[in-house]
């Protein structure tokens, strides 16, 4: 019997999901193109690298001008493939500008080599020195495309590296078109965009020096698989389910202002997005009330330079099918839709509307999965312990956030909640901080970027020099020969050292 061989999409086409239209159609970029690439990425990186940080430093902040002078068409692109709000379209880029005068400003102390103490071997001298991986590839998501896919760009840049750079198959375009400016001013080939599915990407693992990741835990978790073939490093930014803990102390108006942003920006399709809230029993009610008044205040629908809404459409329709899932299966088990619970048909695409459920517990999906919709959950608890219990009981560890109005109480509990980014009277803000470093622990990810100096020396090898300058010495007094009077004399020091105290 003759098997019909599987031919492969020849193309991407990328859709808007707000006008149901396509905006553009792209080849796809195959293993063997991949692999090209990365050769290319290598050829051009030994001439960057042989650049000093400074020089490296000028060239990307003349490429941040070229991008920002291309922002129209970046904006047109990025806008078109999210279905976003132009607010949050410019705060993508405006977030990627003000990174690159953050680092390429700190750069080259960072990366200057570092004299250590040799302590136990005096008189030599120990240097570290940052040194680049070579070609550092990044596969980012749809959800914040230019500025995921940047983010980790720059540092590594910076470091020396050539990028290869796989943007999510739903939201290539602006990412690409931001790169084709850079690259009207940075060497050929030594920062490239590959256009394609999760299959591009798993061949831009096998080729790499070290492979960033944002995306889902079960990208990452393949990922680090197919990377331990060559036990190459990996940085796994990955998703989450952000908890809210309103305390009864807490300034409530700000809380709920705080949940119905941080639940509802970008539709809810942020990995920090506040995805559940434990508030303190005494005040449940109160800010439910406030929470449900500024949701009903938040305005969705289709996006556009003019349009005045708060968030737009999904980015897909996978994305409707989760978030309805999660609520179907909510509603089902007893939660009550205080607002909202349905979509909003803009002209091609689907919002939907900025919703609050009340009677929720954890043996509903929406408490317990990345829901990524605008959608906010309300759970009265007895007390802060309660609070904190639930909000640790979770396979994620992303971001958090503490309301209180004894901030160091806020401190305190924050510190135990099991994240990687945590806030106090604030949300989501943190991950925009880049002396901050940014990361999830547990299932939401592996490393972290940001962070100031070690945030930059991660997309580097550290070379440990020790040298001996002093020429004429002949011999060290642990070379051979051993001698039993050596090892005795080196038994009494232990004695004298550490055997009394
Ligand atoms: P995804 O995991 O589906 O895809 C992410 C990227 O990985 C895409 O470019 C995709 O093509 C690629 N990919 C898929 N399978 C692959 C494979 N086997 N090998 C290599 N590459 C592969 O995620 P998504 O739906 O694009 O993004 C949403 C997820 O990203 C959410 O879970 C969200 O929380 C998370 N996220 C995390 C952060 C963070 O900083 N922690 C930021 C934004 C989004």
């Amino acid at each position: 019997m003759a098997t019909e061989a599987i031919v492969p999409e020849p193309t991407l086409v990328v859709l808007d999901p707000a006008r149901g239209s396509v905006v553009q159609e792209l080849p796809i970029d195959r293993a063997g193109d991949v692999a090209a690439a990365v050769a290319r990425a290598r050829e051009a990186q030994r001439g960057w690298a042989e650049l000093s940080v400074k020089e490296r430093g000028k060239r990307i902040r003349k490429a941040r001008r070229a991008m920002v002078q291309a922002r129209a068409e970046i904006f047109d692109l990025l806008e078109r493939e999210t279905g976003k709000a132009r607010f949050d379209v410019v705060g993508e880029l405006m977030g990627v500008s003000l990174d690159i005068g953050y680092l390429v400003s700190r750069a080259p102390k960072w990366l200057r080599r570092e004299r250590v103490s040799t302590r136990p071997l005096f008189g030599k001298r120990g240097y570290v020195t940052y040194k680049p991986r070579g070609v550092v590839g990044i596969i980012s998501p749809w959800n914040a495309p230019l500025n995921l896919a940047l983010g980790d760009t720059v540092p590594a840049l910076l470091a020396g590296n050539a990028v290869v750079i796989k943007p999510s198959e739903l939201t290539p375009l602006a990412t690409r078109r931001a790169v084709a400016a850079m690259n009207t001013v940075l060497p050929a080939d030594l920062l490239q965009v590959l256009i394609g599915h999760g299959e591009t990407g798993a061949a831009l693992v096998d080729e790499v020096d070290m492979i960033c990741v944002t995306g889902s835990p079960e990208t990452g978790r393949r990922v680090m698989e197919r990377a331990s073939r060559r036990l190459t490093p990996v940085l796994l930014e990955l998703g989450g389910k952000d908890p809210m803990i309103v305390l009864a102390d807490a300034d409530l108006d700000r809380a709920a202002k705080a949940a119905a942003w941080g639940g509802c920006m970008m539709t809810g399709q942020v990995c920090m997005s506040v995805e559940r809230v434990y508030v303190e029993a005494p005040v449940a009610e109160a800010f439910t009330e406030k929470l449900v008044g500024e949701m009903r205040k938040v305005r969705t629908g289709e996006n556009g330079a003019d349009a005045e809404i708060d968030y737009g459409t999904f980015t897909s329709p996978r994305q409707i099918e989760i978030v309805e899932r999660h609520l179907a299966d909510a509603t089902a088990k007893g939660a009550k839709v205080l607002c909202g619970g349905e979509r909003v048909a803009s002209s091609g695409g689907v919002s939907f509307a900025p919703t609050v459920l009340a009677n929720v517990d954890h043996s509903m999906s929406l408490l317990t999965e990345e829901t990524f919709g605008p959608i906010v959950p309300v759970m009265p608890v007895a007390d802060a312990e309660e609070a904190l219990r639930f909000a640790n009981g979770s396979r994620y560890g992303l971001n958090a956030s503490v309301w209180t109005r004894d901030v160091s109480r806020g401190i305190a509990l924050a510190g135990r909640i099991e994240s990687g980014n945590v806030c106090v009277n604030d949300c989501l803000v943190s991950a925009g901080v880049q002396g901050l470093p940014f990361g999830g622990i547990k299932q939401s990810g592996v490393g972290t970027r940001h962070g100031g100096a070690e945030g930059m020396r991660q997309f580097c090898v550290r070379q440990a020099m020790l040298v001996e300058p002093r020429t004429r010495r002949k011999s060290e007094p642990q070379w051979f020969p051993y001698t039993p009077k050596r090892a005795k004399q080196i038994d009494m020091l232990l004695g004298l050292m550490f055997g009394w105290r």
